[in-house]
């Protein structure tokens, strides 16, 4: 590109107009089905222009390059006064094509895509000014698409005369009419007035492009650049995608202080391309593909990544394959229908403080591609999923949040348990269904949120307690809980034989200068990026068989008898996942009984530290699935029950609590559960206190009002705590 700037300088005289017509009309190139034919690669374009209603004309810059490259370098560095030219240029040949659809178009604009050298975001300062340059950033702001005033009409109130107005960025009537013969000279009073049929309206809309986390150079913050884009660019993009934008940089005095040296600048897009999603911004050459394949092919490959794998922590093993499991993912599966069951595979980790909890996930996200890390409220307003936030000038924007930026790539999530209300809302929503939906001040978009999680909380009281569930011990809500397909507990337990390895460990990384993982970091990710590409493995019969057995197993003890489920669907869609991205970690196609197994070991470790009843042992699904344990479901339903009963004797009067209290007792519920049961059901409306001291029932009460209106009573709705959230086929004996 230096040259052919160079030679620009010697032939600044050409006649751009004349130059890039002669290109539009003459450049052609060997047809790509039959190579012996030329086409006229623009001419056909400008034919479907018009066919397609467009309103631009894109060209491919190398064309440009190969044709006139003088011309090409005029275009690059004065683009700023030539831009009228080229569009001319267009609408010329536009109007040789369909001399209608020219002068109903007006202007035919001309788009260049690929320019031959990219300017990274932090270069794009004064010397790129006026200058046609490419970058690329991902979106993280949108505003909404509004009319702008591309051309102002302004009519003199005093004699008719028209202005047009096209400069600045600034809409202002003229000072003085610029008919000489104008009364207005006389008096002195001039007044404009707008017209709006007679101006040129187009959409316009702001985007934030933020620089890409590969481009950061270490230790500093993401640069950004504000984009306006005009006409047929807009909604191209949305808060998210990566995008290769090309345009200018225009500088302009600032409206608020026209003698400031310091120019006001802003971007305006000439081009915007959405860059292909997911993994495919990690560069893998073929010779990666060798090492790649050489590597999956080693019998002990699964325990060289898990060794690369923050190789700083020591120990952890199990929470380490979860990662790289999540890491490499799963395809997500499509019912005829359409519906989609995620691919994704969602961890998450609760431990004691100081466990590397933090250091895990800042690990993985800098090794998965696209890999975001958050910790608590997150950075941006926008959290974890999205947002209107009202922007410095004043307009409205919609912002991507962490999960949105993670599309297609990692979510990292530190301190889950400190999040905002909103996202608690949002995110489970964005788990699950994979997109997030918002609507608020005139915007309203949904944004996908294809990430996987990989979530870290503390325990609410500082460490985790074991005769307690999952969802006493952290602040997250079971709608939440129950979409993770691993939670581990890591808890902070002195040990002297551990404590001295652990030491010995941590004290090796710090004596160490350099340390060599079996697989480097760059080379990991291309791994894994190669392997969420190409690899798409499905199960075999045996492992399914293998699942499916483990499943049956896990739920038979529940069939019969009243005793609690150990394990739901919900787990099933986990291990099929795990299964797959076991052999995906292989790069297997097929996935094995041994994948299948080792998928069931994470999963029993996972249901042997959470899905368990803390007061009997046993094991227990429901503390994710429901917020309850079976005893303390069945507590709860003996308490309702008992005050039925109660209220069924005294016919509707209100029930001592005391007394309550004490027939409870006899039933053998401590003062601690009663208590705990009391006040959750008040909180919840469930009963009510009548009078200090009474106690009386909502649903009792209701059924007392309905049997009075004459209908009949479902028994069932007394019911209703004795079989919430426990599966159908387990009856409850209560009922
Ligand atoms: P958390 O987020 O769980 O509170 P951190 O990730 O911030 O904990 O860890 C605190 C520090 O202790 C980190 O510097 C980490 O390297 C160190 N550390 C914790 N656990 C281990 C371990 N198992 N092996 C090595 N270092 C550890
Ligand atoms: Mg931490």
């Amino acid at each position: 590109m230096r040259e052919v700037i160079g030679l620009a300088e010697k032939q600044q005289q050409i006649d751009v107009e004349e130059a890039f017509g002669s290109f539009l009309r003459e450049f052609s190139e060997p047809d790509a089905k039959d190579p012996q034919k030329n086409v006229e690669k623009y001419r056909d374009l400008v034919r479907s222009v018009v066919a397609n209603k467009s309103k631009s004309l894109v060209v491919e810059f190398k064309d440009l390059v190969a044709f006139d490259r003088s011309l090409a370098s005029v275009i690059t560095s004065e683009y700023d006064a030539h831009a009228e030219e080229l569009d001319a240029a267009a609408t010329n040949l536009l109007a040789v094509e369909s001399p209608d659809y020219a002068s109903a178009l007006r202007t035919l604009k001309v788009r260049f895509k690929d320019l031959p050298e990219k300017t990274p975001m932090r270069r794009l300062r004064s010397d790129v000014l006026g200058k046609l340059v490419e970058f690329k950033g991902v979106v993280v702001r949108a505003s909404r698409v509004s009319p702008y005033v591309q051309k102002a009409v302004y009519q003199c109130m005093s004699c008719g005369t028209t202005v047009e107005i096209t400069e600045g960025r600034r809409m202002r009537p003229p000072a003085v009419c610029p008919n000489p013969s104008c009364p207005s000279h006389q008096t002195g009073i001039t007044r404009f007035r707008f017209l709006l049929k007679e101006s040129v309206l187009v959409d316009r809309q702001r985007i934030r492009v933020q620089e890409e986390q590969e481009e950061v150079p270490p230790g500093q913050l993401p640069t950004y650049v504000d984009v306006e884009l005009f006409d047929d660019v807009v909604d191209v993009a949305r808060p998210g995608d990566r995008v290769d934008i090309v345009g200018v940089l225009e500088g302009e005095p600032s409206p608020t202080d026209p003698q400031d040296r310091i120019l006001d600048t802003y971007f305006v897009a000439n081009y915007i391309e959405v860059v292909d999603k997911g993994f495919e911004e990690v560069q893998i050459t073929d010779e990666d593909v060798k090492r790649i394949k050489e590597l999956a092919a080693l019998p002990d490959i699964k325990e060289r990544i898990l060794s690369s794998i923050a190789p700083q922590i020591y120990g952890l093993g199990y929470v380490k394959e979860a990662i790289a499991l999540s890491m490499f993912g799963s395809q997500p599966v499509y019912a005829p229908d359409g519906t989609r069951i995620r691919g994704d595979i969602h961890i998450l980790l609760i431990g004691d403080p100081g466990v590397g909890k933090s250091q895990l996930l800042q690990f993985a996200a800098k090794l998965a591609p696209r890999g975001i890390y958050t910790s608590g409220k997150g950075s941006s307003a926008a959290g974890l999923t999205a947002a209107v936030v009202k922007d410095q000038k004043g307009e409205f924007m919609l912002e991507a949040g962490a999960m949105v930026l993670a599309d297609g790539g990692i979510a990292c999530l530190d301190e889950v348990d400190k999040m905002d209300e909103n996202d608690r809302v949002a995110i489970h929503q964005a788990m699950e269904q994979q997109v997030t939906s918002i609507a608020k001040a005139g915007i309203v978009a949904s944004l996908n949120t294809r990430a996987s999680v990989i979530a870290a909380a503390n325990p609410k009281l500082g460490r985790y307690m074991d005769d307690r569930t999952v969802g006493d011990n952290v602040n997250l809500p079971v709608t939440i809980l129950s979409r993770f397909d691993l939670i581990y507990i890591i808890k902070d337990k002195p040990d002297s034989l551990t404590d001295k390895m652990l030491s010995d460990h941590i004290l090796k990384v710090h004596m160490v200068t350099e340390q060599k993982p079996a697989i480097a970091p760059q080379l990991l990710r291309k791994y894994i990026s190669y392997a969420r590409r190409y690899v798409a493995p499905t199960l075999s019969e045996e492992a399914a068989n293998a699942l499916q057995e483990f499943f049956l197993k896990m739920r038979e003890r529940s069939v019969s008898s009243d005793s609690p489920v150990a394990i739901t669907p919900r787990q099933l869609e986990g291990l099929i996942r795990l299964t797959k991205a076991e052999a995906r970690l292989r790069l297997r196609d097929v996935a094995t009984v041994e994948d299948a197994q080792e998928a069931i070991n994470l999963t029993k470790m996972y249901l042997s530290q959470v899905g368990i009843d803390p007061e009997t042992g046993m094991p227990d699904i429901g503390p994710v699935t429901t917020g309850m344990t079976h005893t303390q479901q069945n507590r709860a339903s003996l308490f309702l029950k008992t005050l039925e009963e109660m209220l069924d004797q005294s016919k509707g009067e209100d029930v001592d609590l005391e007394k309550f209290k004490e027939e409870l007792a006899e039933k053998g519920m401590g003062e601690a559960e009663f208590e705990r049961l009391y006040r959750s059901f008040l909180r919840d409306g469930e009963i009510f206190e009548p009078s200090p001291g009474k106690v009386n029932y909502v649903g009792r009460r209701k059924k007392y009002e309905r049997r009075s209106m004459g209908g009949e009573v479902q028994a069932a709705e007394a019911c209703r705590y004795g079989r919430s959230g426990r599966d159908s086929q387990a009856p409850s004996d209560v009922c």
